[in-house]
This record gives structure tokens, sequence and C-alpha cells, in this order.
């Protein structure tokens, strides 16, 4: 087990576009110890989401996984998943509104609207084909951490930076009129 380093904003990496995961690079031990390492590291600091670019490897990966605790109570249970090479094949015009937060723009919060419902396909840990169609909290999560993987931050999603807040305002002006705010 090994928690790896997160990448904070500036940092150019969160910028750029990361590369397919090729079938061969998925399958070296190495790799593989590296997701087992990027989920390690995403329960290790309370995330629901984690991207390759987010531990400094510039691959398109992605590990989400929530569960309900005292910190975050009103987060719904997701079950491991593993992703790589994830793609959104449809989205709803249908929006939700929600607050985000993310491991490399620690102690900041904010409103974005994302499609409601998403299908995405994609890849297991070996490479398998796999669909998921996410609504909700998973959509959600799907949208940021693929975001992340074509170099855009949960800020840039953002049309009123007046919600724009630091963790302790949020816990002291939001937190009551909003539910969902999540380590991404
Ligand atoms: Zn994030």
């Amino acid at each position: 087990m090994a928690i790896l380093n997160v990448a904070k904003l500036g940092n150019p990496i969160l910028r750029k576009r990361a590369q397919r995961v090729t079938l061969e690079e998925a399958l070296a031990p190495e790799f593989q110890n590296f997701l087992e390492d990027m989920v390690d590291t995403m329960r290790e600091l309370d995330g629901v989401g984690l991207a390759g670019p987010q531990v400094f490897q510039s691959k398109r990966v992605l590990v989400i996984e929530s569960e309900a605790n005292p910190r975050y109570s009103d987060t719904p249970n997701l079950s491991l998943i593993v992703m790589l090479n994830p793609k959104i094949t449809s989205a709803s015009s249908e929006t939700i509104d929600g607050w985000e937060g993310c491991l490399s723009l620690e102690n900041l919060r904010g409103v974005v609207s994302r499609s409601a419902k998403i299908s995405v396909n994609g890849f297991n840990r070996f490479m398998e084909p796999m669909t998921i169609d996410a609504e909700g909290f998973l959509s959600v999560v799907f949208q940021h951490e693929i975001d992340h993987l074509n170099g855009a931050l949960f800020i840039d999603r953002m049309k009123d930076f007046s919600t724009l807040s630091h963790l302790a305002e949020y816990d002291q002006y939001w937190a009551k009129r909003h539910v969902g705010a999540e380590s991404l």
C-alpha cells in the first residue's frame, strides 16, 4: 500500500490532456499496483474519486468509491469503480446543481451544474469493456473525474463564482442549505 502525492491547483499536469492506457500498459504489474495505490490514496484522503493526473500520471484512468460516513452523511454509497479510457457516450440535457470539492483544490467548494444522467463506456482494470449508466451523484462524480482527464477542473464549470467558498465558510454559511459537498 502506498499513498500517492496529489497534484495541487497550479501544477501544469492538471491542465494536460491525459493519454489513453494501452492494453500492454494496463496489464503490466506496475500499472496494476498503481491502480491499487490510487484506490488506497482515495480512501486515505476521504475522496470519492481520483483521476490519474491528480497523482502525477497523465493517463486516462479514474477510480470512484464512496460510503456514507459522519463527515459526509448525505453521501450515497458507491461501490468501487476502476475505469480505464472512459468516454461519455450520452449526457442528459437535464442538469443538477451540486457542491463540489477536489483533492487538488484543497479547502475549496463551489456549486457546479452537471448532466443529471450519463452513459460511460470504458474498460475495467484488465482492459475488458464496461458500460455504466450513471445518474445523480455518480453521474456528477464521473463528469468531475473525466474532466480531470481532459485538463479541466470544477472551477472551470462554475457559472457563478459567488458560491466559491473556503471549507470553513462553506460549513458556516452554506452547508445547512445544501447537500452533496465532496472531495472528488
Ligand atoms: Zn477533482
